[in-house]
């Protein structure tokens, strides 16, 4: 018998809910892959756990039993009253109604650890689907004072985060994701899952940050650009993508520059690894 299940029907009829597609409400109803999320996160009651988006608060219900203290983030208000009936036994538990793309993480963080009893800050969310990226651009961007970011999101995404730069499934975003963090592939998700089932299959994986970069460079954000125009035009090669861009005056001096950086000018975007973009960076950035 499946007592998530069972549990999560009861609380959507108790408070007249219904899953809301449009805010990426898919709820676990799994418990092996609670427990995987649970035990990859490695929870002690030194931590500080942000959820993101605690729904019906299945998850938060694990994270409570482990954690020193968490805080969940949820925009909607329905959500609310359940989640504050549910928990409001837990001296521990806090609750924020507000959209995770406006919170100040870094205020948020720098309160908790000021309070003394807090060694390390962890995310785990099981992401609405509709934000991921966003989401997980703020988080690693804002350079947070954290230590892991484990989460559920839609596999393909998954993947191109995960990649090793270079490899074929590499985006603009897998080098960032590898700028900021080293990853693991923890767990694929089928649909079933979930309630109600999503129409595509999920990954949990984790994002252990860096204490430094790969890379050394003066200035990250001519590296990610460089990196953001040479994705732009995926199909083309290096050498035209950045020369459309005008990161590259023109093919002449594109030329120059790649082949005096010892780079193939017919090579794609996904091929360079982040040290390879990073020797353009530095490149231009002494012109
Ligand atoms: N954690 C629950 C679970 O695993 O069953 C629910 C996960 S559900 C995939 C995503 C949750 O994120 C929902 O509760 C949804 O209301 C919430 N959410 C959607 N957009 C949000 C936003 N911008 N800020 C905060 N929470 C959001």
């Amino acid at each position: 018998m499946n007592t998530i299940l069972e549990e999560t029907n009861f609380l959507m009829r108790k408070y007249h809910l219904k899953a809301s597609k449009s805010l990426g409400q898919n709820f676990l109803i799994d418990e092996n892959v609670i427990n995987a999320i649970v035990n990859c996160s490695d929870i002690s009651k030194e931590d500080f756990i942000i959820e993101i988006g605690p729904g019906l608060g299945t998850l938060t219900k694990y994270l409570l039993e482990k954690a020193g203290k968490v805080t969940a983030i949820e925009l909607d208000g329905k959500m609310i009253n359940l989640l504050k009936d549910r928990f409001s036994l837990y001296s521990h538990f806090e609750l924020w109604q507000e959209d995770v793309l406006k919170v100040n993480f870094k205020d948020l963080i720098k309160k908790e650890k000021e309070k003394g009893s807090i060694k390390n800050v962890k995310i785990i969310a099981n992401l609405p689907y509709y934000i991921t990226t966003p989401i997980m651009m703020k988080l690693l961007e804002e350079e947070l004072d954290i230590k892991s970011i484990t989460v559920m999101i839609q596999k393909e995404v998954a993947n191109r985060l995960i990649a090793i730069p270079g490899q074929k499934e590499s985006g603009a975003i897998t080098y960032s994701v590898y700028y900021y963090a080293t990853s693991e592939d923890i767990l694929e998700v089928p649909k079933e899952a979930f309630l109600p089932k999503p129409e595509v299959t999920s990954k949990v994986i984790k994002l252990n940050i860096r204490k430094q970069p790969p890379v050394d460079i003066s200035n990250k954000e001519t590296l990610f650009n460089i990196i953001k125009c040479a994705f732009m035009q995926r199909r083309k090669t290096l050498l035209n993508a950045l020369v459309n861009a005008k990161v590259f005056k023109n093919k002449e001096e594109g030329i120059k520059i790649l082949q005096s950086l010892h780079m193939d000018i017919q090579v794609r975007p996904e091929k360079l690894t982040l040290e390879d973009y990073a020797t353009i960076a530095r490149f231009l950035l002494v012109e």
